[in-house]
C-alpha cells in the first residue's frame, strides 16, 4: 500500500507545471523572461474595497461566519443576480465560498458520483477536468469543429448520454475567449429540455470583461423553466481585481446549496470573514472603473491579435471576452529550429520560446486542444508589444 491514493495517483499532473519551473528558474538566473502565464486581471484591488476590509478588521469582523458565507453578503449577492443577470434568487440558493474554485469543487464533490459524465467543452479550463477527476467522476470532452471554438447544440447533443449529470458552460472562457450570446444559448436550452438528468453550471467570472459586438447573457435567465438545473457560478476576482481574496459564489438549487455547505463545513468551514466584507463592498459599490479595465484590455486584445496574425504560421480568432487569446500554431508544426530540433507538438513549441525568446506561455496541451498556446494579455501596452516582436522573432527563425 503506498502513501498516495489511487484518486490522486489517477489524476494526471499539471502539464504547466514544467514550463513554469523552468521560467522560474530562468528569472533567479537573472534572465529577462516576460510572463504571460498568469490568469489574473494585472489591475490593483479598488481602493474602496480595500477600505471596507480594513473597516470589518477595525470592527471585529475577524471570527468564523456561517460556513457559506454571511447573510448580508448573500442578500447583496441576490441583489447582484436581480441587477445584472435577470435572475431572481433567495439567500437559501446562494453559497459562498474560497473563490470560484472552492465553489466549482463543493459543487462537483456534493453531486458526483463515480462513473457520473461531465461534459467539458474544450479548449477547457484546467480545474474543470482536475475536480472531475478528483470526483471520481469521468470528463466526456465536447470537441468543436469551429474554427471559432464555438460548440454547436447538434454536437452538444452528440456528447449526452444517460449517464451525463452536468454539462460545465463557461462564457466567455478560458482559455479560448469564447462566448454565447442569448441566441446560441436558446439553442443550448433547446438541447437540455430533452434531457432533463443533465444539470448545467454556468461559469459567468468573465461576465463583465467583454469586447466587440458581444453580448453577455447566462442560461438561468434566457431559459428560467431551466432554473431549477442550473449553478450560476461567478466571483470578484476577475471583475474586481480580487484573485487573491479568494471569494467566489454561486445560485443553484437549494438541497444542492446543502450539500454544498457540507463538504465546505469539513473542509474550510466557512470563507475568510474579512475578505466577505469587502465582497460585498465589491458588489454594492461602482462599477464604472471595470468599464476602465475593459477598454485597456480592448487595445491590448487588438495589439496582440493583430502581432499573432500577421506571423506566419500563427492563426488568432478573435475573442469576446476574457483577457486571453489561444492562437493556433498548426502552420508550425514540423519546422525545424536553428538548431535542428523538430517542433512536434505545442509543449515543443511553447519551450522553443521560452528557451530561446524568453516569454513564457501555456501550452495548448494543458487545455486539452492542441496546437494551440494561451497569452494572458493582463499586462502592459510596452510588454506586450515586446513580447510580441520576441514570438515574431523566433516564428522567424523557424525554417
Ligand atoms: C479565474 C477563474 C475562475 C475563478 O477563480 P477564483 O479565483 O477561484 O474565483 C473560475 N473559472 C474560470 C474559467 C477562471 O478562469
Amino acid at each position: 500500500m503506498g502513501l498516495i491514493s489511487d484518486r490522486l495517483a489517477r489524476l494526471a499532473p499539471s502539464p504547466t507545471v514544467a514550463i513554469t519551473d523552468m521560467a522560474m528558474n530562468m528569472r533567479r538566473a537573472g534572465r529577462d523572461v516576460i510572463g504571460l502565464g498568469a490568469g489574473e486581471p494585472d489591475f490593483d484591488t479598488p481602493d474602496h474595497i480595500k477600505q471596507a476590509a480594513i473597516a470589518a478588521m477595525r470592527d471585529g469582523k475577524t471570527k468564523y461566519t456561517q460556513v457559506d458565507g454571511i447573510p448580508e453578503l448573500k442578500e447583496a449577492i441576490c441583489r447582484k443576480f436581480a441587477r445584472e443577470n435577470n435572475i431572481q434568487s433567495t439567500p437559501d440558493m446562494i453559497s459562498v465560498g474560497t473563490g470560484g474554485k472552492q465553489v466549482l469543487f463543493n459543487a462537483l464533490m456534493a453531486s458526483l458520483n463515480p462513473g457520473d459524465e461531465v461534459v467539458i467543452p474544450v479548449p477547457y479550463w484546467v480545474s474543470f477536468a482536475g475536480i472531475v477527476q478528483l470526483a471520481e467522476a469521468v470528463p466526456v470532452f465536447l470537441r468543436p469543429a469551429s474554427k471559432t471554438l464555438k460548440f454547436t447544440p447538434d454536437e452538444l447533443a452528440a456528447c449526452i448520454t444517460d449517464k451525463t449529470k452536468w454539462l460545465i458552460l463557461n462564457s466567455p472562457s478560458n482559455p479560448g475567449g469564447v462566448g454565447y450570446m442569448a441566441a446560441d444559448l436558446m439553442a443550448i436550452a433547446k438541447v437540455l429540455r430533452q434531457h432533463p438528468q443533465v444539470y448545467v453550471i454556468c461559469d459567468d467570472i468573465y461576465e463583465h470583461l467583454t469586447y466587440g459586438d458581444f453580448t453577455f447573457a447566462t442560461l438561468a435567465a434566457v431559459a428560467p423553466d431551466l432554473q431549477g438545473r442550473v449553478v450560476t457560478l461567478n466571483g470578484v476576482s476577475k471583475s474586481y481585481c480580487m484573485t487573491g481574496w479568494r471569494i467566489g459564489y454561486c445560485a443553484a438549487p437549494p438541497d444542492l446549496v446543502k450539500a454544498m455547505a457540507k463538504v465546505q463545513s469539513q473542509s474550510t468551514s466557512s470563507p475568510n470573514s474579512i475578505a466577505q466584507w469587502a465582497a460585498l463592498a465589491a458588489l454594492d459599490g461602482p462599477i464604472d472603473f471595470i468599464a476602465d479595465h475593459c477598454r485597456a484590455f480592448a487595445v491590448r486584445r487588438r495589439l496582440v491579435c493583430d502581432a499573432l496574425n500577421a506571423m506566419p504560421g500563427i492563426s488568432c480568432a478573435e475573442p469576446d471576452g476574457a483577457f486571453y487569446v489561444y492562437p493556433s500554431i498548426s502552420g508550425l508544426i514540423g519546422k525545424t529550429r536553428p538548431d535542428g530540433q523538430v517542433i512536434e507538438t505545442d509543449a515543443d513549441f511553447v519551450r522553443y520560446l521560452l528557451e530561446a525568446g524568453e516569454v513564457a506561455v501555456v501550452p495548448g496541451i494543458a487545455f486539452g486542444l492542441s496546437p494551440y498556446f494561451r497569452i494572458s494579455y493582463a499586462a502592459s501596452d510596452a510588454v506586450l508589444k515586446e513580447a510580441m516582436s520576441r514570438i515574431g522573432r523566433i516564428v522567424d527563425n523557424l525554417t
